[in-house]
């Protein structure tokens, strides 16, 4: 058992070396990478870490949302930690996105990398770049020419032009420029459509069913999110008439319910959830198996930073598609680099003509550095147990709190 003692939050903003605009998020102006880290520190010294997407300082509340319930319990206890997770989940405050730190402690605790707690090993695995931004194909020729001399041999390029012409120029004149020297891979984002700035293409099924085909006589190996995430009507048949594999998964932030119906629907043929976005390690675990039961495919999703990247690394590794399959690799220069992606981190991933090596290291694999935390990130949130006192008793007063203690206290001796 390793108790929990503390948990912060921290919200971090790295600055890029150059401007992009999001092709998901027409008309935004990126300048940083922001993102929040959670740190959970045990009763017995082990420190673990996740991260997740942003709008701003919105995560500042889990501390106080779900700290209180989280102090004292065992951190090495997943299921118990995703049952706390559950109960705030109810009120509409989905945060899976803090599970992996608990595997990560896990891992330290038992000297084990989290493939390893998984049942599988550090292997190998072949890293699919993706790009961010709108181009096109003269453009994108060039990107991809730039990432084929960094040794990358699989891409993934978005398409998000209201403008149906506009992604099929790309698309064909990308394709016959690149093809046979990388496997080519398009990501429509329609399945997290932003409309907040500039006027963002709203694809049917008509329309995707058309980009398919353009898609496959292009021979292209997969379209990601070509219809809103929860149009399983019209996934699903565009599954079935597609000549390439319909791709999607990567932020179903309910988890595994979701994920499950949509798999024995088979909206997708190739499913990508990311544990940071679609329900942590344990439930996306449970999609993975689920997966093979229905011969389908998992390729794994990432995209925020070295710690989200780790994660989903991890569990592709033990997940026994690294050998077939591919992991996202967000890598944009001049603006999204890897040193962009990795300075959370002390020793920035090595990629090596297009493939990565698992990390052996205990946990998610990786030593997050407190220098760029303190440097870059501000502490929005804190919850340990002198905290949670203050907490109790300022909001439910010394009578209410004294029960509630007597009734944990009996709730855990009860499960010893
Ligand atoms: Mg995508």
């Amino acid at each position: 058992m390793s108790k929990i003692r503390q948990i912060e939050v921290f919200y971090v903003s790295i600055p890029m070396p150059a401007l992009f605009y999001p092709a998901w998020i027409p008309g935004y102006p990126q300048k940083d990478s922001s993102f929040a880290v959670i740190r959970v520190l045990t009763e017995d010294g082990i420190e673990g870490f996740s991260t997740a997407p942003v709008f701003g300082k919105e995560h500042k509340v889990v501390t106080q949302l779900i700290g209180p319930s989280l102090m004292g319990e065992d951190a090495t206890n997943i299921p118990a930690i995703l049952q706390r997770i559950r109960e705030v989940a109810y009120l509409g405050f989905r945060n899976y996105w803090i599970e992996p730190a608990f595997w990560d402690i896990k891992g330290k605790k038992e000297g084990k990398p989290l493939c390893e707690l998984l049942g599988g090993r550090p292997v190998k695995v072949k890293l699919c770049a993706q790009s961010v931004d709108m181009k096109n194909s003269t453009e994108r020729i060039k990107e991809l020419e730039s990432l084929y001399e960094n040794g990358f041999r699989s891409v993934k390029i978005k398409v998000h032009h209201l403008d149906e012409k506009q992604d099929v120029e790309q698309i064909v004149g990308t394709a016959k420029a690149m093809q046979g020297k990388m496997n080519l891979h398009v990501d429509a984002n329609q399945g997290w459509r932003m409309d907040m700035f500039s006027k963002a293409p709203l694809w049917d099924l008509d329309r995707a069913k058309r980009f398919s085909d353009v898609c496959a006589n292009a021979g292209l190996l997969s379209l990601e999110e070509p219809l809103p995430m929860d149009e399983y009507d019209d996934l699903c048949e565009l599954t079935k008439y597609s000549r390439i594999p319909i791709a999607g998964g990567e932020m179903h932030s309910s988890g595994f319910p979701e994920i499950k119906m949509m798999i024995e629907r088979k909206c997708y043929s190739v499913f990508t959830p990311d544990v940071i976005t679609s329900g942590g390690v344990l439930q996306v675990w449970k999609m993975i198996e689920l997966i093979k039961k229905h011969n389908l495919r998992y390729s794994a999703h990432s995209f925020l930073n070295g710690i989200s990247f780790a994660a989903n690394l991890q569990v592709i590794a033990a997940s026994g598609f690294a050998e077939t399959e591919e992991l996202a690799y967000p890598f944009a220069p001049p603006a999204w680099t890897t040193d962009v992606n990795d300075r959370i981190l002390e020793e920035p991933f090595n990629i090596v003509n297009g493939y990565v090596d698992t990390p052996a290291l205990p946990g998610l694999g990786i030593r997050v550095n407190k220098k760029v935390l303190r440097k870059h990130g501000t502490r929005i949130g804190i919850m340990n147990a002198n905290r949670r006192v203050v907490f109790s008793l300022q909001n439910y007063g010394i009578k209410s709190s004294l029960i509630m203690d007597k009734a944990i206290k009996e709730r855990r001796e009860s499960f010893q």
